[in-house]
């Protein structure tokens, strides 16, 4: 592409879009952790297209499966039509994720983004309870149309709206990661305060891993008394795992390892495993108050995504995916504590859990000046945090230990040119 031609970019497209701004070139093509543009410059993606490529770029077992369904002219779009491919998917779901975990859930096809399984999830919670508020935590993202920006804890996120976003009640997050949990204790005396006349919430949403706040990591025992404040004043808990969830943090669910059963799930991202939008919402067989057509929509459940689905739960259907994913995330974490040491510069402190990790910087723009580095030096890495003080390492769930390493060490000779 021509100069002239890459300012379409720059002239036509809104300024909406900013993921062009941090990776100035124009990509052409993608196979697992490796992605190149039309230079023919090869770059390893630390990215993952934000967590919806957890099994890399064209899975050649997901790609030959859909290959094969296109060319039986399979069918590609039945709105709410039962289809083998939708059967499929169900029965795969049920079978090699819910039962082995003990969890019972409804599947629900809300629309195909991430977005759309939260928005479910919000109306969900307020039909069952009749009751109108929710409780979201500072930093946490949930989505960009209103209902889900209204849970966002991020000042400059919600600003999008252009008004006022209402019937949601953001808690601080501070001691999410911390011992001492005042937030909780807060939120307790907050609900026992009836003498303040306060209204008891419909749910209570979370994600165990803040992906786009800054990669802040729930304790266990936190989420567990979430849990069980939930419990005790008859509130839904609604987990997120949009972004944590198919496999980020080392579990198909972020949630597995805390010992929790949320009352609602919204997922989405690497459901597909192929980058075909597509999204669920789970949540307690008793709660299914929908009548028909309450929760429509003309994209619900992509059969193309449902044959992309059903063949990348095919990784689940033993232990050896997850073993391999805590392995290579340790592995992550010794090199990003070695990072830290090693340059104290960065004033760097190691956030994460499984391939969900990152390092937030002392110094604010450090993130993105290592990010914009390792860009030039062929990584793909994207920061977070209110302000983008956290360089994010998300790469494909599945990458090998050599991608991995020469990723690493694009890291570091990135942090090594600019702190040096
Ligand atoms: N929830 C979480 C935790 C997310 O990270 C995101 C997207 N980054 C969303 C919801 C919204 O998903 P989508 O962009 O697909 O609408």
């Amino acid at each position: 592409m021509s100069q002239t031609d890459m300012n379409i970019f720059e002239t036509l497209e809104s300024e909406v879009r900013s993921y062009c701004r941090s990776f100035p070139t124009v990509f052409t093509k993608a196979k697992g952790y490796k992605m190149w543009d039309e230079d023919g410059k090869e770059y390893i993606d630390f990215f993952s297209g934000a967590g919806a490529l957890n099994y890399g770029h064209n899975d050649p077992k997901l790609k030959a499966k859909l290959i094969e369904y296109i060319q039986n002219d399979g069918i590609t779009h039945s709105l709410d039509k039962a289809t083998t491919a939708k059967g499929a998917f169900i029965k795969s779901f049920n079978d090699v994720i819910l039962k082995p975990r003990k969890l019972d859930y409804k599947i629900m096809f809300p629309g195909p983004t991430g977005t759309n399984t939260v928005e479910s999830a919000l109306k969900l919670a307020r039909k069952v309870t009749g009751r109108t508020d929710v409780i979201s935590f500072t930093n946490g993202f949930h989505g960009m149309t209103i209902g889900s920006l209204s849970v966002t804890g991020n000042a400059s996120k919600r600003k999008g709206a252009g008004i006022p976003l209402q019937n949601t009640v953001t808690m601080p997050y501070d001691n999410f990661v911390n011992e001492d949990s005042n937030t909780l204790q807060y939120l307790e005396r907050f609900l026992e305060d009836n003498g303040s006349g306060v209204d008891i919430p419909a749910a209570m949403i979370v994600e165990t891993v803040q992906g786009e706040g800054g990669i802040n990591v729930a304790r266990f025992e936190w989420l567990r008394k979430l849990e069980s404040i939930c419990k005790r004043w008859g509130i839904l808990l609604i987990i997120d795992d949009v972004q944590a969830g198919v496999g980020r943090t080392g579990t198909f669910f972020s949630f597995e390892e805390a010992g929790i059963t949320p009352d609602i799930v919204c997922l989405s991202k690497s459901l597909s495993g192929y980058g075909v939008p597509f999204a669920i919402t789970l949540f307690r067989p008793d709660l299914d108050v929908w009548s028909p057509g309450e929760h429509n929509g003309t994209f619900r459940g992509n059969n193309h995504a449902f044959v992309t689905a059903t063949a990348a739960l095919d990784y689940w259907k033993d232990d050896s995916f997850e073993k391999e994913i805590k392995k290579k995330s340790k592995m992550t974490l010794d090199f990003l504590k070695e990072i830290a040491d090693k340059y104290p510069e960065l004033k760097g402190e190691v956030r994460g859990r499984g391939l969900m990790v990152g390092i937030a910087c002392g110094e604010e723009e450090l993130a993105s000046k290592v990010a914009a580095e390792a860009f030039t030096r062929g990584l793909i890495m994207e920061t977070s945090g209110p302000k983008d003080e956290v360089f994010k390492l998300f790469p494909p769930v599945n990458i090998d230990e050599e991608g991995l390493k020469k990723g690493f060490e694009i890291i570091e000779e990135s942090v090594k040119s600019l702190v040096k």
